[in-house]
């Protein structure tokens, strides 16, 4: 029997076997670069004229695939494929969607070290973090279901009239909206769209997804599970190129009911105004940003504080929205802790990520490893680097975007880092006189995504009741801030970290992606 249940909290720890699996993956898969890949509309392939490349970050001469820059026609071209489609889903019995959605997150955990391999190579995502973006699609999407089971479809009777002389029957009925768009950001593909994905089709809804430019040959390969498992032409589309022409003739287009974007806070916030254009309002699902604080009391267990940070912290690079960015430490305990950072950050091996023994790959792209330079420049003139601030020359790593992991301390509370996410490897620590002040500062950002506390267990019912996000983790050494799990730690945030304040992979999810109508029939 298979004991090992791979999630972000069991990832540390995984049997041989998950090795072995993933180095014949990555073998096969090697095999098979540079090819062309098609968008896929109303279940055919279709080519764009113009195409972009996708490259290996680790090795920028590694070419993956070539990939179509569709435009505003392929837009179109999805969007009334999905709309043609919704009267036929959205009539299947929904017994019968999930039967075809569970197929799907099977061939996805068939495929699981395929399309790790392919995520590793895309992202720049160790093995274990590629993994557990895969098994994690597999996860939402039957967590979908088993929601959509749970309530019956969502059909429920309600009380009678009290009109004498009349029998009434009254129900409550949610109802799919239409053609839901899928926007995703490049780091995590897969579970950022399968979520969503699996949701909007469980509800009844046809979709159309548009992936990363960073990341298409993953997401193409979700789309292949989805065909295979038989889930009908045009329900679901897929489309590739750059958010800004394509990804924006979708949200300017009058034929989306409804949108679930995950990104940065200010393509969202774009988003957000672009699409409150159209003739009435919409469904606007937004899961964004994060300034992701740990706070650490004088109380606080060091060993699974200082491991608990540097997961959050340096987890694909802090290219997490949940990445551990800001650390606030009582002094008691602060030359302590650093330390301890310093040390175990300088153990990390960084290099190509499809190597077992690596935890920091690249960054994913040329962009991101400029900001590092740019942000790092900045915060060496006005803050000390406990450890870290430089990237790796190409002498030392021929042509990979690698930025060592980057502790900056001393960097005034004023400074304006401490309120912008960055989006890499650099997290910025500060020695506090009380929890109460770190708290104070842990709270003042524009975001709400998540939080962690490192302290005494009297303390943590302050902790919860006080911070403002909305996935909060105590004590916990798998990671400070990171590592959520549909139906263990749904995913969400407050503020400017989402729209909706229903987290993925929870009780309330499911139903934003239906309206409710009531029936009643006068006997
Ligand atoms: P971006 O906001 O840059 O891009 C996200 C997606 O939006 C991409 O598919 C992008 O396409 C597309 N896009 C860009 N411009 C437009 C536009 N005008 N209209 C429509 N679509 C557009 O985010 P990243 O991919 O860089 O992802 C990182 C960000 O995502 C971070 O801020 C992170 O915190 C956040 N995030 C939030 C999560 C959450 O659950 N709250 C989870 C994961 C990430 P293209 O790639 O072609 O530009």
């Amino acid at each position: 029997m298979n004991t090992f249940k791979l999630t972000y909290g069991t990832m540390f720890n995984p049997p041989e076997e998950l090795h072995q699996r993933y180095d014949q993956a990555l073998l096969k898969t090697k095999s098979i670069l540079g090819l062309e890949h098609a968008m896929l509309i109303d279940g055919k392939e279709v080519f764009a004229s113009y195409k972009f490349a996708d490259y290996n970050p680790a090795n920028t001469d590694l070419l993956l695939g070539t990939f179509q820059k569709g435009d505003a026609s392929h837009a179109n071209l999805a969007l009334s494929a999905a709309r043609k489609a919704f009267p036929i889903w959205s009539h299947i019995k929904w017994q019968d969607r999930l039967v075809l959605l569970r197929k799907a997150a099977d061939l996805i955990d068939e495929r699981l070290y395929e399309i790790g391999a392919v995520l590793s190579l895309e992202v720049g995502k160790n093995r274990m973090e590629a993994l557990g973006d895969i098994a994690e699609t597999a996860d939402l999407i039957r967590y979908s279901c088993l929601q959509m089971e749970k309530n019956n479809g969502f059909i429920i009777p309600m009380g009678k009239d009290p009109v004498s002389g009349f029998e009434t029957q009254n129900t409550s009925v949610m109802r799919p909206y239409g053609v839901w768009l899928v926007i995703s950001p490049f780091n995590f593909p897969f579970a950022l769209t399968g979520g969503p994905a699996g949701a909007a089709l469980a509800a009844g809804n046809t979709i159309v997804i548009k992936p990363a430019t960073d990341t298409p040959w993953v997401v193409r390969l979700m789309m292949d599970c989805f065909r295979d498992a038989g889930i009908p032409s045009g329900v679901f589309n897929y489309v590739t190129g750059p958010g800004s022409t394509l990804g924006q003739a979708l949200i300017e287009s009058p034929e989306v009911d409804g949108i679930t974007f995950t990104g940065s806070y200010p393509v969202g916030m774009k988003i957000f105004r672009d699409f409150a254009n159209g003739r009435y309002i919409r469904p606007t699902i937004l899961e964004l940003g994060g300034k992701n604080p740990v706070i650490v009391s004088r109380n606080a267990d060091l060993d699974k504080a200082s491991i608990g940070i540097i997961r959050s912290a340096f987890g694909l690079q802090g290219q997490k929205c949940s990445a551990a960015s800001r650390v606030f430490i009582e002094d008691e305990v602060y030359d302590d802790l650093t330390d301890r950072l310093k040390i175990l950050t300088e153990k990390l091996i960084v290099g190509d990520p499809t190597d077992r023994s690596v935890y920091i790959g690249p960054v994913v792209n040329k962009n991101a490893f400029e900001e590092f330079k740019t942000y790092t420049s900045e915060l060496g003139k006005h803050g000390k680097f406990l450890t870290g601030g430089n990237v790796l020359s190409e002498n030392e790593f021929r042509k990979g975007y690698f930025c060592l992991p980057t502790f900056v301390t001393d960097l005034p509370l004023d400074h304006h880092l401490w309120k912008q996410e960055m989006f890499l490897p650099i997290t910025t620590i500060a020695r506090v006189s009380s929890i109460n002040e770190a708290m104070k500062l842990a709270n003042d950002v524009d975001y709400g995504l998540t939080a962690g506390f490192y302290g005494a267990e009297e303390e943590t019912d302050w902790f919860f009741d006080q911070i403002q996000a909305g996935v909060t983790y105590a004590n916990r050494p798998q990671g400070a801030t990171t590592g959520a799990w549909p139906g263990f730690q749904p995913f969400g945030g407050w503020k400017g970290s989402g729209s909706t304040g229903k987290n993925s992979g929870g009780n309330y999810y499911l139903l934003q992606y239906m309206h409710e109508q009531i029936h009643t029939i006068v006997k």
